[in-house]
Formats: structure tokens, sequence, C-alpha cells
């Protein structure tokens, strides 16, 4: 090893790595063990060497001329990953947010312009560069939260140009974005106004029409698929979702917000996550527990719709493995704002800090299919964040009322 292009950063008062902890089930509030006096050594590729007590990662390697970046007594823990997002949008729904909270009903807001559709009409009418300018935004925002690795969803394109469109802004985006962004194809969110045939028909064309072009231009490996009363069922999700299994595609699923169906898709072809789940019973949360499929709990989308949340507890008491994502998105969850919502899930649910930063980070990622982030680990990406604060139990205790001071993708700061 060249040591001297290590660098150790530190001390930290506790360094929470996520280390050693389950990747299915419950755990137990005593599983995090923080090392106290903590430094992090990492090498010339932004991999974490080794996470351990700043002395005697100095006694060990500061001899070899490592650089020292040196920090001010602080907590430290993997960045956050947000596993579900929407954030490649144009316009607003507020509107629709005050149409609901007036009572009025999903139809009596779609009739009125509202609804995805109307993300959808904000979309086509932005020129690529106009949501790549957006998406910056966002992502900015998000990494002023500690999140180093963000999904994010096409969706509001529903035809072949405007999905293409979609796909090569959040392409774009990443190409001068300093932390990983994880692309999906949603053009099955919902079958749109404007196209003349069925349900199954929408989703022929797209897997005719669409998914060549995305394997052509390397705009994603993922699809995703809204099934619900209102959008897709699931035999049509579930043949949809074969075809694109079939191409190569590693699946996703919007499950279970409304009414249950979708949950069992995901979980018979192998989807790397279910998200949403709100409307999941017993038999839906068995069925996800006993699968190597990823339970994404969405609390952003409860919080912005008034309905209940995602059931995280009995999810994780059931053995599966939970993950917190944001699901911001323009109608729905337009807060976009990750700790404050794992937080408020966490008191509605009882959830123990292990269980949420576990669902924010290193099971987050595994719904995104990765292996090398989300902790702070050996060969791990020296992805993190620093909060001013002495005790680690701070961070969810003020509820997202405090920001990350510093974060780091690969090493490099960002904040
Ligand atoms: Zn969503």
């Amino acid at each position: 090893m060249n040591y001297k292009n290590l660098t150790i950063y530190g001390p930290f008062v506790q360094a929470i790595t996520l280390e050693d902890l389950p990747d299915k089930g419950a755990i137990a509030m005593e599983a995090i063990v923080p090392i106290k006096n903590a430094g992090i050594l990492v090498d010339e590729k932004g991999k974490v060497v080794e996470c351990g007590i700043y002395s005697h990662l100095v006694d060990s390697y500061y001899a070899s001329a490592p650089k020292i970046k040196s920090m001010h007594p602080q907590v430290v823990l993997p960045g956050f990953i947000d596993s579900h997002t929407h954030i490649c949008f144009a316009g607003s729904r507020a509107n629709d947010f005050e149409m609901r909270n007036s009572g009025k009903s999903y139809l009596d807001i779609a009739a009125s312009g509202g609804g995805i559709w109307s993300s959808v009409q904000h979309v086509r009418n932005a020129t690529e560069e106009q949501l790549v300018q957006n998406l910056n935004e966002n992502i900015k925002n998000c990494i002023s939260q500690g999140i180093t690795c963000i999904e994010v969803k096409s969706g509001y394109g529903l035809s072949v140009v405007e999905e293409v469109k979609m796909l090569r802004a959040i392409k774009k985006a990443q190409e001068n974005c300093p932390i990983k962004i994880v692309p999906t194809c949603l053009a099955a969110h919902l079958k749109p106004k404007d196209f003349d045939g069925s349900n199954a028909e929408y989703l022929t064309y797209i897997v005719n029409e669409l998914l060549p072009i995305i394997k052509e231009e390397n705009l994603s490996d993922r699809i995703d698929i809204f099934i619900e009363k209102s959008a897709f069922s699931p035999e049509e999700g579930l043949n949809y979702v074969l075809q694109a299994k079939n191409l190569g595609f590693k699946i996703t699923v919007h499950a279970d917000q409304f009414t249950p169906g979708g949950s069992r898709v995901a979980v018979e072809v192998g989807a790397l996550s279910a998200d949403h789940l709100e409307a999941s019973g017993e038999e839906e949360i068995q069925v996800l527990a006993t699968s190597e499929t990823v339970a994404t709990a969405l609390p952003g989308a409860s919080l912005g719709l008034g309905e209940s949340f995602t059931p995280a507890r009995k999810l994780l008491d059931a053995g599966a493995c939970l993950a917190i994502a944001s699901d911001w998105n323009p109608g729905s969850a337009p807060m976009g704002q990750l700790l404050t919502q794992a937080s408020i899930l966490a008191t509605y649910e009882k959830l123990n800090a292990a269980e949420v930063f576990s669902g924010l980070c290193f099971r987050a990622a595994k719904a995104l299919d990765i292996k090398n982030k989300g902790k702070l680990s050996a060969g791990f990406d020296a992805d993190f964040q620093v909060y001013d604060v002495e005790d680690y139990r701070e961070i969810l205790y003020h509820q997202g009322s405090i920001r990350p001071t510093q974060v780091y993708s690969k090493g490099i700061s960002l904040v």
C-alpha cells in the first residue's frame, strides 16, 4: 500500500460505522456501538481503509506521512442513500395540495387538471436543459442533507420521446455531480391520457419502443411500475416486469400504496425492492419478510397525503429488510427532507436509531443493488457526513432540524 496517499479524517467524538449490523429484520437498540475518539483512514481512490480509534490510526500510519484532515470533534456516520425519488420534475402541485386539504377527492383533483398528469404537462413543456437545472438544484439540496447517493426516476414523460428526454437529463446531471445518481425508468407510472389503447397495449409499446433505446443509450438498467387500481393491475404489472427482466433490467415496484397487490408481484419476480407498502396487510408483510426484496417505507408520501405510515415495525419484526426513502416528488411528497421524515416515521412506528440509520444507509444500498456504500467499513466508499453533536442519538432526536456540517463523497468534501 502506498501510505503517502492515505488521509486520516478525525478525530471524531463518535463514529457510527453500521458495521456488523444484520441485513434483515429488527435490530436491538444496543447494536450501535460508537467508536469513541474515532478516525477514518481513506485511500487515494476514496475508499475506507479502516475506521478505528484516531490515535491508533495516527500511530500506525502517520510515520508513513499520510495527510491529516483535522475535524472539529463531532459525530460521523455514513452518508444517507435516498433509494426512491422523483426529483427530475418541473412545476408545482401546490394546487393539488390545497384541494386535497380542502377535502377534494383524487378524481376532483384529476378533473381540475391536477395529479400526475399535471406534472407530465410541466415536464413535456420543459427542455432537457431545464430539467437538468431543476435536478441539479434538488441534488444540491439532498447533498446538504447528508445524502451521498440518490435514485432518480423518470415517469413524467410517458411517451418514448419524453421518457428518453427525462433519462438523458438524469444522465447529464450525473456527469457533473459529485455523488452517485441511480436512474430508473418509470414509464409505467400511468397510462397517459393521450395514448390511444389499453393499459396492456401501452406497456407493450414501452417494451417494444422505449426499453431498447434505454439499453442502447445506456440510460438506465432499472425499471419501475406503479401497481395500483388507478394505474396498472398486478397481472398487467407482472407481464411487463417479466418482459423487462428478460431484457436484463433490474426491477423495483411501487407496491401496496392504497391497495395490496404490488408487493406479491415484486417478490414473485425477485424485485430489488417493493416501495410504499402503506396498505400491506399481515400476508403481504410475511411474503416480503421471507424474501430478499427490500421493503421501502416512504414516510414523505404519508405526510404529503395525510395517509397512514408503512407498517415498518411489523415488517422489521417479521424479518424484512426495511429501507427508508423520501419519495420526493411534486405531488404526494413535496417536502424532500429525508431525515425529518425518517425521524417522524421512527416516532410513529417505534424504530430505534440502529433501525433508522440502517434503513437510510446500507439497507437502502441493497435496494439499489449497491454493495460498497452505506457503511464505514474497509473497502466501502468514504461517503460520510458529520454532525456538530457529541452523541449520535441527537441526530434523530432533533427530527431533521439539524443538518450535517460536513458531507464527503469518496473522501472529497462537498459541504
Ligand atoms: Zn414514488
